[in-house]
């Protein structure tokens, strides 16, 4: 990968990682090399970085905390910039905060937490960025981010800034238009409600107890979380349903592919062990999208998405848009 960076990056005050590994920066911890990761921090950073590799043709990712992503081995033949502040950026008014796409998820859980601020604390514990949760409506427990959001600041592909209200964002079950058009979530205006801090504090450390129960520990597991939706209500399984009891089920917990594996605990994890690939990870998906679809005939969606060049992968929505 050729590390030579333009001379309008290096006069950016932005921190670069040239020929940076995105294995280093996915929790999958797969991915080759990229031609110089950008890590912007703030709103600014953001937009001046994006405006510039416009202005300049450069094609380029975006990526926030690297949570639900498996990464070419290969790399990527573009600028990755990565938006994740190591401070919460969170302006509050009453009970609307503004909050930066960059801002850990679990950061703005917690001050809401300790704000009695109700609204997003069953996202306690789940990894990524705001603008991350924000492009595919993450969530838990029957509720999601679509459900707070109040508008959104967003950056296109053409370097404009724009406010959109949530009833221009289609979000649905982990899912919004942002998924389609790869706008950028510069940042969002969350509705919060009033409500105890000490029943938070309680409801919050609960819902980790559960996480640490049933989710791998990223140090010992390295995953994306789970790789496929759930079964939609209007499908054959009459109402949405656990894809990990379908794979569970259709013998999925005995599959494996080269390094990569099932997390005992949970049929929809895929886990990587000692030399996975990307590549294995596709395999073993597709494995399991067979088994479920010879037992039940029923097609296993992506929540994970793929990104870069893989021998074995066929073009479809769930593919991150290199601009
Ligand atoms: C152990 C584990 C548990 C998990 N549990 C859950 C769970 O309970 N519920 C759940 O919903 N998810 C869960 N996930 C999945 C993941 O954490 C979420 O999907 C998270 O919201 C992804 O955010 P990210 O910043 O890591 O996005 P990334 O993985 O970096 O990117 C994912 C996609 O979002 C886009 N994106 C990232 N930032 C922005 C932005 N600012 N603007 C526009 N698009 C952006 C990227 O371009 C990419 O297409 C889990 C993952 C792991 C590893």
């Amino acid at each position: 990968m050729n590390s030579t960076l333009p001379e309008f990056l290096l006069e950016s005050n932005i921190d670069i990682v040239p020929s940076a590994l995105l294995s280093d920066y996915t929790t999958f911890r797969l991915g080759g090399q990229c031609q110089a990761l950008l890590k912007c921090q703030t709103p600014e950073e953001l937009i001046t970085i994006v405006k510039l590799l416009i202005q300049h043709h450069k094609k380029f990712i975006l990526i926030g905390g690297g949570s639900n992503l498996v990464v070419s081995d290969q790399g990527l033949e573009c600028y990755v910039i990565r938006y994740l502040s190591d401070s919460p950026i969170i302006e509050r008014n009453n009970t609307t905060l503004m909050v930066s796409g960059s801002t850990i998820l679990d950061d703005l859980v917690i001050y809401a937490a300790e704000n009695g601020l109700q609204g997003i604390n069953y996202c306690s514990g789940i990894p990524g960025t705001v603008g991350g949760a924000v492009a595919g409506n993450a969530g838990a427990f029957g509720q999601q981010v679509g459900d707070i959001v109040k508008s959104v600041t967003l950056i296109d592909k053409a370097g404009q800034i724009k406010t959109v209200t949530p009833d221009q964002l289609g979000f649905a079950y982990r899912h919004s238009h942002l998924k389609e058009t790869s706008d950028i979530v510069v940042s969002v205006q969350l509705s919060m409600s009033s409500g105890s801090i000490d029943e938070l504090q309680k409801e919050r450390q609960d819902i980790l107890a559960i996480r640490k129960e049933k989710h791998p520990d990223l140090k010992q597991y390295p995953c994306a979380g789970s790789f496929f939706r759930n079964i939609e209500p209007t499908s054959k399984a009459g109402k949405r349903q656990a894809a990990g009891w379908f794979l569970e089920e259709a013998g999925g917990k005995a599959l494996q592919e080269g390094g990569a594996k099932i997390f005992p605990k949970h049929a929809n994890i895929i886990i990587k062990s000692e030399n996975c690939t990307a590549e294995d990870v596709l395999n073993l998906s597709k494995k399991m999208q067979d088994i479920v679809k010879n037992k039940f005939d029923l097609d296993l969606v992506r929540e994970v998405r793929f990104v870069g060049p893989f021998k074995n992968k066929s073009t479809d929505e769930h593919n991150t848009v290199i601009w």
